[in-house]
């Protein structure tokens, strides 16, 4: 099964990934902030395919997908 990461500290909680994810893996956090102050992104259930549209997307390349 492929695994997505979020590089906690370099997420800008954009959302981008979000959108671009066709498996609804990912979600903005209402509780899980970084040193800067953002609500980060975060993988919510198991349905990743490993695409990598989500990576791709990551204006800051805070997310690492293994397949
Ligand atoms: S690799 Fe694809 S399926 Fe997995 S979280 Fe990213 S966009 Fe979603
Ligand atoms: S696209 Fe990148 S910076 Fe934006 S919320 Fe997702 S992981 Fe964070």
């Amino acid at each position: 099964m492929a695994k997505v990461t979020i590089n906690k500290e370099a997420c800008k909680g954009c959302g981008l990934c979000v959108s671009a994810c066709p498996k609804n893996v990912l979600a903005i956090s209402s509780s899980n902030s970084n040193k800067a102050g953002y609500f980060v992104a975060e993988s919510v259930n198991d349905n990743c395919i490993g695409c990598i549209s989500c990576a791709l997307m990551c204006p800051d390349t805070a997310i690492t997908v293994e397949r």
